[in-house]
């Protein structure tokens, strides 16, 4: 007889940082929805982010729980109430923040032995290595929640294995070999696996590489149609389960689920609505450039000046971190923000990102690129505007840029230090941030064209999440892997643990 899927209980452990944790409880709702209940385990201030969202979610119905565990500050050496990386005073401390993290093994063990339902599956974020010790503990399987999409994914399995950015200057272009197409990259661009800096975690990103082969399987924030022959040959040369069942973004149907997505936006939503229900379709430009960076106070000013300059109206999202003194001191003396109050909206601290992206009048998005952004900007429809910073952002880029065809450059050519937030010796100029905006809002044909391409993805991206649609299938497999996998457990009379 077949398990009843509520019977299945999938635990959620996200890595504490909003483009990680918004995306697994936009997957904890995906998996309640058809049947499974979902835990999520998290820490009291980050619940506090996610509680209206989540206890919506319940009182809709959905079975999910949140499993709260303190997390250990003191202990590792941050300061209080830093339980998440956005709230970092500095990426000086992100191995303290790591070794925080690793301390939750033991007390989150130790409630999963007393969890009912017994736990049938952990999916947890990549950088939580210690989660292969607690999935061999507990004898269950783990999938991986990488973040990424599978273009990523192939770009780093070569690279791993070419090591041709090794051979090259730093400056020059190289092809990554054994790719769908012809892609290129210099070693300046590429995230800091492959091109150290002054964040020196080499010793946690091979500790994640190794922890990451030896999964179950892997979830993935994408969707087929997106990037087929990609998911394909990450699919091939894994040789192990990869399941794209996104963009999860998708599943706040919600103006509200919208609106409170990943922290409470530090703007009234009515009067953000508003203002964007003043613009004619199409015709604004949303500039956020994620949670984690903090641009410089001079890049900041050629950012502002650049949009300033395009003579569209925008909404340009800050986040000074550090920096805010300076950067608020600027835009006072300046004048910017009294120069562009009739078609400037300025938001400081959170924005309702896809509240935001999902309206009419979003013509175009400036963004870093991370992959939460570009898939949200992918399902709005919009073409991009692409600013990369670290990580795999440069990926990202490329991929909307030749692949999809729907975004333009500002040009930044190299990966930002975490720490400094600086490229050294290399600044996106104003000018070059009205290029591409002018580019993107172009009316003429090749901006037809791109708009057009966008629109459709978006398209694309709703239809997979629909009853009958790739990411819908994929959930559906998924879940009944993990049901037969638990029914052949319970059923072995050695008990040996199959995964
Ligand atoms: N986000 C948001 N409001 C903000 C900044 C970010 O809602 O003011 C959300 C955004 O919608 C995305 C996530 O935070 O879901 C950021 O993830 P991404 O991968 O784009 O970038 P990261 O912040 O990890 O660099």
């Amino acid at each position: 007889m077949a398990l009843l899927p509520e019977m299945l209980n999938f635990v959620l452990i996200p890595l504490m940082a909003p483009g990680h944790m918004i995306p697994m409880i936009d997957m904890a709702k995906l998996f309640a929805d058809r049947g499974v209940i979902v835990t999520i385990v998290t820490t009291p201030l980050n619940a506090i982010r996610f509680n209206a969202v989540i206890d919506r979610a319940i009182s809709s119905g959905l079975p999910i729980r949140l499993l709260q565990l303190r997390f250990p500050c003191e202990e590792a050496g941050l300061p209080v109430g830093c339980e998440s990386a956005d709230t970092l005073p500095s990426y000086k401390l992100i191995r303290n923040f790591y070794d925080a993290a690793k301390m939750l093994q033991k007390p989150l063990e130790q409630m999963l032995r007393r969890l009912q339902p017994a736990p049938s599956c952990i999916i947890c974020d990549k950088h939580l290595t210690w989660t292969a010790d607690l999935s061999n503990n507990l004898q269950i399987p783990r999938i991986v929640f990488d973040g990424m999409s599978c273009f990523t994914q192939l770009i780093v399995h070569h690279l791993y294995i070419s090591k041709v950015h090794e051979t090259v200057p730093e400056s020059e272009p190289f092809v990554v070999p054994s790719l769908p197409d012809r892609i290129e990259f210099t070693k300046l661009q590429l995230p800091g696996m492959f091109n150290p800096s002054s964040l020196d975690v080499h010793d946690i990103r091979e500790q994640i590489r190794v922890t990451e082969k030896q999964c179950y399987g892997m979830v993935v924030n994408s969707f087929e149609d997106l990037e087929q022959r990609y998911v394909d040959e990450f699919r091939n040369i894994r040789g192990r389960k990869v399941w794209c069942i996104g963009p999860l973004s998708l599943f706040n149907r919600e103006n509200l689920d919208k609106a409170q997505r990943g922290n409470k936006a530090s703007i009234d939503t009515n009067q953000c609505l508003r203002w964007l229900d003043s613009h004619k379709p199409d015709s604004v430009i949303y500039a956020c450039l994620g949670s984690l960076s903090r641009l410089t106070p001079s890049q900041f000013i050629e950012l502002a000046l650049g949009l300033e300059a395009s003579n569209y109206p925008f909404i340009l999202v800050i986040k000074g971190g550090e920096k805010t003194e300076e950067i608020e001191k600027w835009i006072l003396e300046d004048g910017f923000e009294e120069r562009t109050k009739e078609r400037g909206l300025l938001i400081r601290g959170w924005a309702p990102q896809v509240l935001i992206l999902s309206h009419s009048s979003i013509g175009g998005f400036l963004t870093h690129c991370g992959w939460n952004s570009t898939l949200e900007g992918i399902c709005s429809g919009v073409p991009l505007i692409t600013w990369p910073l670290f990580a795999e952002q440069f990926f990202n880029e490329k991929l909307v840029v030749q692949i999809l065809g729907t975004g333009v450059r500002v040009g930044a050519e190299a990966v930002v230090d975490l720490i400094s937030q600086e490229r050294p010796g290399m600044k996106v100029m104003k000018d070059e941030v009205k290029a591409a905006i002018d580019m993107v809002m172009d009316k003429g044909k090749k901006g037809c064209e791109r708009r057009e391409k966008a629109k459709k993805l978006k398209e694309l991206a709703k239809r997979s999440v629909e009853e009958g649609g790739s990411s819908y299938l994929n959930t559906t497999l998924l879940i009944q892997d993990i049901e037969q996998l638990v029914k052949k457990n319970k059923q072995s009379t050695q008990g040996s643990f199959i995964t």
